[in-house]
Parts: C-alpha cells; structure tokens; sequence
C-alpha cells in the first residue's frame, strides 16, 4: 500500500468536494432552493446517494445533506509514513470524490439540460452529441438485466484515452467479443476514447455496448449508478443497505476500470471510491499499485500494464470468466453484435429485401452429408459489385442419431440470431422473408457467404450436441437456384404449419412460451397455443413441444393453461401468471384472439400486423414485405417500429401469416369476417387456405370481399368498396375496444 496514491487520492476527493460546493453556491444564488434537480426519467433519483444513504435528491435543498456526508467522509490529509491503515480512509475519500460527482452530474444537467443525448440508446453524430449521460429506466431495464441473467458477465470502466486510436479500438473490441458492456468517461488531454473510436469507425452506443457517459471524470459516476440501480431493481436490495449493495456487486457485478494516460488526483479519488465497490483499477501507466487485496477479489489498483495485455490482466484482476467459443472466422462473433445496425453508408451488399431470400433447414441421413462441408453455388460476395441485392438461399441439412424431422423448424429459427452475432453482418427475419446486410469493414476482412456457413456449423454442433452429428450447408445466389428452393422450402412450411390444422385451444392443457426474442424486446413473451402460431411464424405448438424436448430449460417452456377467464376474448389464468414473471412483471395479461382489447405483445419480426380500421368497422392486416401505403396511413415498417419493442398496443397486434386462416384469428372482434383489406401478394399467397375459411364460415366468395391496394389504400376507397361487394363487416356491431 502506498502512501503516494493515498496522498493523491485523497487530495482528489477534497478537490471534487470543494468544487461542487462552490458549483452549488453559484446555482442556489441563480435559482430558488425547491428548483427541481434530477437525473431525468428515472425512479432512482441520484442513483448513488440513493442507493448507498437512502437520501432522495428532488431539489436544490435536498443537496444540503449529501453535501455535509462528503465534508464527513473526508479524512484528514495524510501526514505520515505508514502502512495498511489508510485503506479505510482511503475509501471514504473514495465515497466523498463519487457523491461529489453525482452531485456535480446533477448541477450540469441542470444547468445545460442539452449536454446530454439523454432518454436515448444512440448518439447524435449528426449534431456531434456523443454522450450519453446517466440511462433513463427504461434503457436501464433493458439492458440492466442482462447483467443478471448472464448475457452480459460486467463492464469495463474506461477512463482517459489511448495512445492511438488503434489500441483505443483493440481494446475495446476485446472486451465486446468477450460480451462486456464498456463504459467510457473522463478524458486525457482533451481526447477520449470515444472520440477515438468514432474516428475508428466503430459504431458506439448501448446497442453495442459501448457506452459513451461523458467527457469527465465525473460522469464515471453513471457506471456505478447503473450497476447499483441493477442490485436494487434485479437485486431485491433495499435502498440505505450499503453494505448489502456493495456486497451484491462485488459477488455479482464483474467490473473494472481501466485507466489510461496520467492518473491525476480526481481519477484517483475515482479509482479508489470503485474499490468500494470491489471493482478494481488496472491501469497503462506508472501510478503507484494497490496490490493487498482485502476489499476486491485479488488486487485494487495494477500499474503500469501494457495495452496488448491490459485486457487479459483486466479480467485476471477481477477473477472474470468467459467463454469465447473459437468460431474460424475473419470478424468478431458473439451476441454482443447481435443489435448491431448495418446502416445504408457502411453497406457492401444485401440478400434479400427486393430479391428472394430463404431458408430451410432438412434432416438428412447420416452418410448423405459431409460434417462441416459449406459450398457457395454462384457468384459469392468477393464476386459481387458494392451496392448489389442478390437473392439468396440459406440450405442446412443436418444429421443425427437422435435427430428428429420434428426439430427442423427449431433449428432454422436460430439462423436469424447466430447469423446476426457475426460482426458486421445483420440478418432480419426467417424462412421465406429473411434479409441478410453485409458491411463494407465486413468485406473488407475478407467475408464470404462461407464464413456463415462456418458459424452455423460450430453452433449447431456446440448448441445441439444431443442431437446433432453432421452439419453441412449450401448457399445458393442465382435467381434460379433460389427459386427452387423457395419453392420446395414453401411446401415443407405449409407441412409445418398444417400440423397443428386440427388441433384446437380447447383440445389441449397445456401451451407453450417464446422467449426467444427477449434480447430485441425486453418484455416480449409470446404464447404459442395450438390456433395462435407464433407471430414470426416460425414456431408454432408443436415445434414449441419439439423445442422442450431438445432443451427442457429453453426458451419454450410448458404453461399449463388453468382457469379459463374469458371465452371470447382468450385469456387463462395459468398463461397471465407466467407472462407476468417472464416479461419481469411488465405484462399482467392479454388476449389471445383480440387486437381491440389487451392483445398479445408484439416483437420485431413477426411476419405481418393487424390493424383496426374504425370507418371500415373492421381490420387489415399487412406483412413484412409490402413495402406501399396501408389504409390505417402507416406502412409496416412504420407500424413495427412503433411496437415491435414488446408492448401490447391495443388497436394492433402482431400475428404470422399462418394465423389468418387459423379460426381464432381475432374471433374475440369478430373473427375473420373483421378482415376487409390486406395487400394483394399476401392475399395470393394464402388464397388455397382463405377461400376454404370463406366456405366455412357460409361466404364462399369471401376471398373476393377482401380489398386489397388495387382497390385503394385510404379507409374511404376501401369502404366504398365494402358497401358495394356487401362485406359482412359493414353490417356487424361496431368495432370497439
Ligand atoms: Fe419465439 Fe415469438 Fe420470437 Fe417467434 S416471435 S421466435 S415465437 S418469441
Ligand atoms: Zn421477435
């Protein structure tokens, strides 16, 4: 222990201290004492000194107590030669120079309430806002839990900045394959790491778990307001519990500061408050080391350590462990990619969106398939000009002892997120609807079609080891070749889908979750009954059934159904007592067959949308890919960003293909006799099934009421047309939520 960093830290904290006492006079001598003071959109006020003293910061006044625990918590400057004593002292110097700066956040957003992008996941690059500031709650409920439930081991506290922007983005890119958050604040000479990493081109935000808080050493606050904020939300710990909260992170939150560049005064004022916490400080250069441990699992503060193993040394230190599954391919690989955009300016090339692109996964037998073998037919990505949208089609096939035909479905659902964890490479949607974006930095490393291939195959064999032997892959570009397989894929997805044809609600206890889309939306749980398919389409009951065999603690899990609430409108007690714990208390209940009243939630990649068409006194419904105008006056694109996030929006609900032709399609409004517009390549593409819904519901010339943009897209073409066709919707009861 060194009675140097002790000197320094402890000048810090009185440092800090004094400034935002005389911060405070000039603003209290500004503005009255019961000005509001916030840190905005959260329930947690000053997170820290919330947490740690229970005390409520709302107003200029409430500084006054806060203020006075940081004059106590000062220790007296450090006069002798000594040993171990001054780590207690030491750490409430610590606590001091962290309180101070909350407070110090607090007076900024106060007076410069546009510092901050606040209340947002993303800078403002376009006006050079690049910080973030303190997470609103509802960016800390998102991402906070993935603290707790493992997607996510810690963070990486950076402080400063690095010599180059090289190292900047080398170290950083590190700790996202290793899947930490990192958490950038204070700066080194007027240059930070954030600014390097922008100027490297790297993609910053929460979406990517690089997180910008701000440019001092201050709004390193924000790191420990969000990890306490975790132990009292996901936690259970009380405010005022100090020692419970610092307990929960040190055993549970794996965090770290890395310093680099000079460590003056104030950092370490910062540094040594962490250690309270039991996140330790590793650093790039020459400051005096903190070694016994005691309060962090190994050492507090290591010195001096070289950029190429300051990662390395970093996890060392706080006693992290990682899996990183070695995946041979020329671009990082983890979930931490998996929000990652592709955005029109850093596109090389697309499957998809106005060309075919599909997937299939077969069961093959085992001495068909070669394990491991990828095989690109047609040009590949080196082959193909910047700019290029080319079919594709994505052809797995898949051996095993125990393999079942059952599983395929299952196993073509994970395309979409194994592939979207490649960095650099985004992929929305499943089976005849995906869209695969490649970027230009992508390309640049060298990335080819294969290297999906490559993915899939070490994923399926570490993800499904019971069940899988053999893996192999097959990508098809020419328009004829993906057509072959559209076409073969779309009959073995009518198969699917017609497994569950005569199977009721009714006929069956038990249902089963989804939560497969949770990393996109949050609070997002599907329930997949045996009329209500999943609403990507990709999953319905029985491949939720096959689904729990394979992994009995997966994302399907069984609910029994329980006491039936509503009839009509489909609701059980059983599934609301699930959806409420599975979307963490934020879901207490919906209905199955209702868009009018508490419908089911909605995630990003269901296949289509429906909608209340209130002068129609019935629905439309519209699919992912019609891109026009809709009579409810928003496109799809429009509609599922506005509640693809897990929300249950009444008036819309997100639903798949299949489910229009199911007989609880919406029977709580009326069922399908409600449905009076969908585009016309939807309408085609279920014609078989809707002309036989037609017959059954007594309307045989049903499938010729329906409108679709040929007939208009605005609510009066489409009602002028209902009249004159005699669409049942016009003469049922009104249409009402
Ligand atoms: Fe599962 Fe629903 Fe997502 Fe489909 S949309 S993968 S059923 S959570
Ligand atoms: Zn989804």
């Amino acid at each position: 222990m060194s009675k140097l960093v002790a000197f320094a830290a402890i000048q810090g904290a009185y440092n800090m201290v004094s400034k935002v006492e005389g911060r405070y006079k000039r603003v209290l001598a500004a503005n009255s004492a019961d000005t509001k003071v916030e840190f905005p959109n959260t329930a947690y006020y000053l997170p820290v000194i919330y947490s740690l003293t229970g005390i409520k910061v709302q107003t200029l006044e409430d500084f006054k107590k806060p203020l006075d625990i940081c004059r106590k918590l000062l220790p007296p400057h450090v006069k002798r030669v000594n040993h171990l004593p001054y780590l207690g002292p030491l750490l409430d110097a610590g606590m001091a120079a962290l309180f101070a700066s909350e407070l110090e956040e607090a007076l900024r957003i106060l007076e410069d309430p546009n510092f901050y992008v606040l209340g947002s996941e993303e800078i403002d690059d376009a006006n050079n806002r690049i910080w973030l500031g303190p997470a609103d709650d509802t960016v800390f409920r998102k991402r906070g839990v993935e603290f707790v439930d493992g997607s996510a081991p810690g963070f990486a506290a950076i402080v400063g900045a690095a010599p180059t922007i090289e190292i900047a983005k080398d170290i950083v890119e590190d700790y996202q394959r290793k899947n930490l958050y990192i958490f950038l604040a204070a700066n080194q000479n007027g240059t930070t790491v954030a600014e390097q990493l922008i100027e490297a081109g790297v993609q910053i935000g929460w979406n990517t778990r690089i997180v910008p808080f701000g440019p001092d050493i201050s709004s390193a606050v924000f790191a420990l307001g969000f990890a306490n904020r975790a132990a009292m939300a996901f936690g259970g710990v009380q405010a005022g519990d100090y020692r419970k909260l610092l307990l929960y992170n040190k055993e549970r939150i794996f965090a770290f500061v890395n310093a680099l560049g000079d460590v003056n005064a104030e950092w370490a004022a910062a540094a040594a408050g962490c250690v309270n916490w039991g996140f330790p400080t590793i650093s790039d250069t020459d400051i005096p080391e903190i070694l016994p441990t005691g309060i962090c699992t190994y050492e507090h503060v290591v010195a001096n350590v070289p950029h190429d193993q300051i990662v390395e040394k970093s996890i060392e230190t706080r006693g992290l462990k990682v899996t990183i599954s070695e995946i041979d391919i020329p671009l990082s690989y983890g979930p931490a990619f998996e929000g990652e955009r592709v955005r029109k300016d850093d596109l090389y090339c697309q499957f998809g969106a106005k060309q075919q692109c599909t997937e299939l996964v077969n069961m093959a037998e085992m001495n068909e398939i070669e394990d491991g073998k990828v095989i690109v037919v047609g040009p590949d990505i080196a082959d193909m000009k910047p700019g290029t949208t080319s079919p594709l089609g994505i052809f797995v096939q898949v051996a095993g002892r125990e393999f079942q035909q059952d599983f395929e479905p299952i196993i073509e659902r994970q395309i979409h997120h194994l592939t979207n964890y490649i960095q650099g490479v985004m992929h929305i949607g499943q089976r005849d609807i995906a869209w695969v974006r490649v970027s230009k930095q992508a390309v640049e490393k060298g990335f080819s079609l294969k290297h999906i291939g490559v993915v899939l195959h070490a994923k399926f064999h570490q993800d499904f080891t019971k069940i899988i032997d053999k893996v192999q892959v097959t990508f098809y570009t020419k328009k004829e070749d993906v057509d072959k397989l559209t076409e073969k894929a779309r009959a073995e997805y009518r198969t699917r889908d017609e497994r569950v044809e005569n199977m009721t609600d009714e006929g069956v206890e038990t249902f089963y979750s989804c939560t497969l889309c949770q990393s996109f939306a949050p609070s997002h749980v599907c329930t997949v009954s045996p009329e209500r398919t999943g609403l990507c389409g990709a999953y319905n009951w029985m491949d939720c059934k096959a689904s729990f065999e394979i992994n009995p603690t997966g994302p399907n899990q069984p609910i029994e159904k329980g006491e039936c609430l509503d009839t009509k409108l489909g609701q059980w007690k059983g599934v609301n007592e699930f959806v409420y714990k599975a979307s963490r208390g934020n879901i207490s209940h919906y209905n199955f067959y209702s868009l009018m009243i508490d419908p089911m939630t909605t995630c990003g990649c269901c296949e289509a949308i429906a909608a209340v068409l209130p002068m129609c006194n019935g629905i439309m419904t519209v699919n992912r890919d019609y891109t026009g105008d809709t009579p409810c006056g928003m496109k799809f694109t429009t509609l599922a960003g506005q509640m693809g996030g897990g929300a249950s929006s009444p008036g819309f609900v997100g639903h798949s293909k299949y489910n229009v032709t199911q007989r609880k399609f919406v029977a709580g409004d009326g069922g399908i006799h409600r449905l009076v517009w969908m585009p016309k390549i939807f309408k085609e593409e279920i014609k078989e099934r809707l002309i036989k819904r037609g017959e059954e519901i007594g309307i045989p010339n049903f499938y010729d009421m329906i409108a679709d943009e040929t007939v208009g897209t605005t609510e009066e073409e489409v009602y002028e047309f209902l009249q004159k066709v005699g669409h049942p919707a016009v003469s049922m009861d009104p249409i009402t939520g």
